[in-house]
């Protein structure tokens, strides 16, 4: 008989923050478990705490998934707080979902369903604005910069050849996994609407002028914001100037880089790219600024549009299952410490076999924990197991 494997509060040490409710969808569908509620050992629903929670395992760790009740960072920094108040054991925030991605930036080219793993985020609408200026505060006090010394590695090390031979595959299989459950037959890649990129001066707008007086004002060949143009679809309007296609075979890329973080939608390629040559970031997302301030935080996103005047919600399944499938592989080359691994052994009664050669391990484990050692488990996690007992 499996024997429930009970949790306190402190077993959670990683978080995963969703904003919109496809992006928690995916997630959810990329956890391994879920704890029934007789396995929670405290009150899921603390005083003062308004957050909604799910509790699970992904790969080798307990995982807690937290809803935002809506976009942008004055709500994800008063989810993460009050996350901080009640788990106060959370020393990893992931933001997973779907961003704005900048289709080129030096030799990358990000196309949609891509996933961006920040390595940095530039909070880009922090400063100061001018008459037609604007101004970034960007020393290190005032704004959000790197993320601290132990994630910086790991990072390093995931972004590196070897752990990338790993990760993709890994990857790749998240993505065919979570496609294939229940529910998510229609949340593959788009087949018959191409990636399709447009020039950055070619703005979403009529390009049959008698349809429009906006735009037949200004004329086809200046830029022109026309709001009626922006509830129909580019094939309505016949937006045809297309720079880039991808083709549908392609696999999705994980590309490590920084993330501009904005209340902001962004919606004009112009200002993309000038933003995007300036803070040299990949993507644009809402959520991100706000849980830094609470704990480590990566972001992982799928491209689900260019940031431009023609974005749609086309991709916007199918990048939040390339996003979750990010964040399930990142969780599954992310090491437990030995302190960690420790206490998840002591509250979840794993065992570890010798078996396959693993008799190191076995060693290292024994000296980290003989309390451990010498006492009875009931459960066995088969294949090899990564720990660092640095
Ligand atoms: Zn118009
Ligand atoms: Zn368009």
């Amino acid at each position: 008989m499996q024997h429930p494997q009970q949790v306190e509060r402190d077993a959670f040490e990683i978080a995963i923050i969703c904003a919109l409710s496809v992006e928690s969808n995916a997630v959810e569908a990329a956890f391994d478990r879920f704890f029934k509620r007789d396995e929670l050992l405290f009150d899921t629903r603390r005083q003062g705490d308004p957050n909604s929670y799910t509790f699970g395992i992904i790969g080798q760790h307990n995982v807690l998934l937290v809803y935002m009740p809506g976009m942008g960072k004055a709500s994800s920094a008063s989810v993460s707080a009050s996350l901080r108040g009640s788990f106060p054991n959370i020393r990893l925030g992931l933001v997973v979902g779907i961003c704005g991605a900048v289709p080129e930036l030096g030799n990358k080219k990000i196309f949609l369903g891509d996933i961006i793993i920040s390595t940095g985020v530039a909070q880009v609408d922090f400063g100061q604005r001018y008459t037609g200026h604007f101004v970034r505060k960007d020393t290190l006090d005032d704004n959000l910069g790197r993320p601290n010394t132990e994630l910086r590695g790991f990072l390093r090390r995931l972004s590196g050849w070897k752990e990338q031979q790993e990760f993709n595959p890994k990857f790749l299989g998240n993505i065919r996994d979570i496609c294939g459950k229940k529910g998510f037959s229609d949340w593959t890649k788009p087949t018959l609407e191409i990636d399709t990129l447009y020039s950055a001066d070619y703005g979403h707008r009529h390009r049959n002028l008698r349809n429009c007086s906006v735009c037949a004002q200004v004329g086809e060949e200046r830029p022109v914001f026309c709001e009626s143009a922006l509830s129909m679809s580019c094939e309505q309007l016949g937006c045809n100037n297309v720079s880039r296609k991808r083709e549908a075979e392609d696999v999705p890329v994980c590309h490590f880089g920084h993330i501009a973080s904005s209340d902001q939608v962004m919606k004009s390629a112009l200002d993309r790219d000038r933003i995007a040559n300036q803070e040299k970031v990949l993507g644009f997302e809402m959520e991100g600024a706000g849980v830094w301030d609470n704990f480590p935080t990566v972001i992982i996103k799928g491209a689900c549009d260019y940031a431009d005047s023609h974005k749609n919600k086309t991709w916007q399944r199918y990048a939040s299952v390339t996003a979750a499938a990010g964040a399930k592989a990142f969780l599954q080359q992310w090491e437990v410490s030995s302190r960690d691994f420790t206490r998840m052994a002591e509250s979840q009664g794993f065992e570890y076999f010798a078996g396959n050669g693993s008799d190191q391990r076995l060693t290292m484990f024994d000296n980290t924990s003989a309390k451990i050692g010498n006492q009875g488990y009931r459960q066995t996690i088969s294949g090899p197991i990564t720990m660092n007992f640095s």
